[in-house]
This record gives C-alpha cells, structure tokens and sequence, in this order.
C-alpha cells in the first residue's frame, strides 16, 4: 500500500479514495457540482473519469483524427491534427496538475474535450463560419464544444450529449461573449461577474498553448514555412538550441530540432508548475471557492511568459501569416462559406438525419417569428458543418458543386 492510501480512512469508497491525496484547492469529483440530468454514481471510476471516458468513446473525439489546425490533414501524414494535439495538451496539463496536487482526471477530460467543437480546416474554417452566421448569434468555437456534449452526441438512451459534470463542462468553456454568457445560466456566471474557473480549468487552458506553439514550430519547420535561420531571433529557441548542440555535437536535422523542443516544453512546463506554486503559496485558497473568487493562479513566470509571448509573435507573423497558408485559408473559407449558402438556399439537400432534427427553436416553431426560424436553420447548417472532418469537407462541397462527381 502506498502512502496515500495508508492515510484513507478504512471504509472509504473506492471513487473517494482516488482523490484523497489531492491539495484542498482541487476540483473533487466527489464534491462536484453535478450533471444536468441526475444519474447513479458511478461504481469503479470517479465522476470525472466518468466523463473523460465518455468523452474518448464520443463521435466528436473520432472527428478530431481528421481535423487540423495551421496544416490540413491531406498534406502530410506527420502533422499534427487536432485529435494529437489534444493528446498533447492532456499529457502536458496532468504533469502540471499532478505536481500541484490537482485533479488529474478533470484537466484530462476537458484537455481532451477542449477541441471538439473545431470547424473543419482550423481558424479559417471557424471564421468563416462565424461570418456565415453573424446574423445568427455568430459561431464560437468554445461554444460549440459545449453544444457538441451537451447537446449533439447521440449515444446515451436517457439525455442528448453526454451529460458532463459542471466542472468538466466549465473548463471547455474557456471564452464567452458577456451576451451568450448570459444564456448559460450558471455556466455563464463567471463571465458575468470576472470569477475564475478551477484550477484544472486554468491549466487547461495554458497547456493548450504549451503544446501548440511547440508543435507548431515542429511542423513549420518539417514543412518548410519557417526555417532554423528565422527561429535564431526567438529567445526560448535559440537558448535550448544551443545547449542541445553543446549536449550533443553529434547531431543534427530532425533529432536536433526535437531535443531542442523537448526542452523547451520542459522548461515551460516547469516554469508553470513553479510559478504556479509560489501564487498558491502566496494566497493559499482552502477550497475551489476560494480559487474561483482569486485572481488567475497559474501562470508562468514573467520572464518565461515574455518568452513565450515572443514565440507566439514569431509563429503569428512567419507561420499563421504564410502565404501558402493563407491560400489554404482562402481554399477553407470558400468551402465552408459554399456548403452554407448551399444549405441555407435549400435546406432539402441536408442529409435526411439533418433534416429531421428540424430547425430546433426554443419556443414551438410554428409561434416562432421567421427570423427566429431562419437562425434555428442557420444554427442546424452550422452543427452541420462544424461536425465535418477536413475531407468530408472537401467531399461534400465536391458533392454539391462538380457536376462530374457522384
Ligand atoms: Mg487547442
């Protein structure tokens, strides 16, 4: 028996016995704010790994294989699609979490569902559809997320989703406009009021861009759209750069540019869990209450977050800014801005399971005004499309617009 367990009272639940070790500012399954519909407890497994489960058997976590960020899926079998990323973003947030004593469970289900809600083809996809629907409540890929669990799987015989616990449900709601935190009820309160999610919430949320800039710079350098010669100028780069080669004269190409990233992840990763630390130690919270009235307590240290910002400019202006990029942009947001037009002209050539789910409005539709009823179509064309991988994407819109193809 480890230590841990040597301190569990005898008599404790199995699923209570999981968290015993964890700090009193950590979300406890146990203690958690629930499900929207009420369900049994869950027999060998705690709440949250209750919904990491759920998640990994999802529809939407399959898509995610097919689905990309900065490059599009077809372009190369090593890039990163969104189903890896958020593989990264899982493993990075559990070490942060288990040396802050935090709920490992929790920042694994929401890093893994973080990405659900994603448009085919990465931001330009997502933009795209937001501009489609901007006079419809616009499209925000967070909330698309929320809607996927909450309401579009349809796995389970007693509710829609997957009937996630609040906490879970809070961390992949990372941003919110005041207007749609409005229609959120509790979920949407702490948009309202400047509250902080939990913890786990946090990192998250800052592992999501750990793991995104490094793998970024990894990709655009295998892909050739930035080079080692223009990474010199990043601080974080080049220091772990030239240490590797001091380590290793020896080698070179791709084994060079991943011990570099390694250590860079490393250092971030570490950076955050220290300076993580000092603010707990500094305010000391006593419970998640105490972390949601705090200000934001985890955070890299300045010196690391000015480092981190640079890398993040040097990817916005070198990466994302490419001008191959750019037209694979172009490409995206014509398809995507293709199949909607198509759809919301004639909702008849939306699949038939589409089609049955009807405008969903929340009051009768026949009462509806058509403004109302339009936004329901809108918003249904929009699950629609969200829901597509890149290629089904690019089948669909081959579908609807070459004559010469089935
Ligand atoms: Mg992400």
């Amino acid at each position: 028996m480890s230590d841990i367990e040597d301190q569990v009272p005898q008599g404790t639940p199995p699923t209570l016995a999981f968290e015993a070790h964890l700090a009193p500012y950590a979300a406890h399954a146990s203690q958690s704010r629930g499900r929207r519909f009420a369900e049994t407890p869950p027999a060998a497994r705690t709440e949250f790994q209750r919904d990491r489960d759920r998640i990994v058997h999802s529809t939407a976590f399959r898509r995610l294989e097919y689905k990309t960020q900065v490059f599009v899926n077809h372009e190369g079998d090593l890039f990163r699609t969104r189903l890896t990323h958020s593989l990264e973003v899982a493993q990075i947030a559990r070490s942060v979490a288990r040396n802050l004593r935090l709920n490992e469970d929790l920042v694994e289900a929401i890093s893994l569902a973080h990405d659900l809600g994603h448009t085919p083809f990465g931001h330009a996809g997502q933009d795209a559809l937001h501009e489609c629907m901007r006079d419809h409540g616009g499209f925000e890929h967070n909330l698309q997320s929320l809607a996927v669990v909450d309401q579009l799987e349809e796995h389970y015989g007693a509710f829609n989703g997957l009937n996630l616990c609040f906490e879970t449900r809070e961390g992949i709601l990372k941003h919110c406009s005041r207007e749609n935190a409005r229609k959120l009820g509790e979920l949407g309160e702490r948009f309202l009021t400047g509250k902080q999610p939990s913890l786990e919430a946090q990192i998250a949320n800052v592992a999501d861009e750990i793991a995104y800039n490094n793998h970024d710079v990894d990709d655009g350098l295998r892909s050739g759209l930035i080079t080692l010669d223009q990474l010199s100028e990043v601080s974080l780069w080049h220091t772990h750069y030239d240490a590797a080669r001091a380590d290793y004269p020896d080698i070179e190409g791709r084994r060079l540019i991943h011990e570099t990233i390694r250590r860079i992840i490393n250092t971030l990763i570490v950076d955050l869990i220290e300076a993580t630390g000092r603010n707990l130690e500094r305010v000391a919270p006593q419970s998640l209450d105490a972390v949601r009235n705090a200000p934001p307590l985890v955070a890299h240290s300045d010196e690391v977050a000015a480092q981190a910002a640079q890398l993040k400019r040097f990817l916005f202006k070198n990466l994302y800014r490419h001008y191959r990029v750019m037209r694979m942009a172009n490409k995206a947001k014509r398809v995507v801005t293709g199949l909607f037009e198509a759809f919301t002209d004639d909702p008849r050539l939306l699949p038939p399971a589409y089609q049955a789910r009807g405008p969903v409005t929340e009051e009768s539709a026949n009462d509806a005004p058509s403004s109302s009823h339009d936004s329901s179509q809108a918003r249904l064309i929009a699950h629609y499309i969200a829901g597509m991988t890149d290629r089904y994407a690019l089948k669909e819109y081959q579908r609807l617009f070459v004559i010469d193809n089935n």
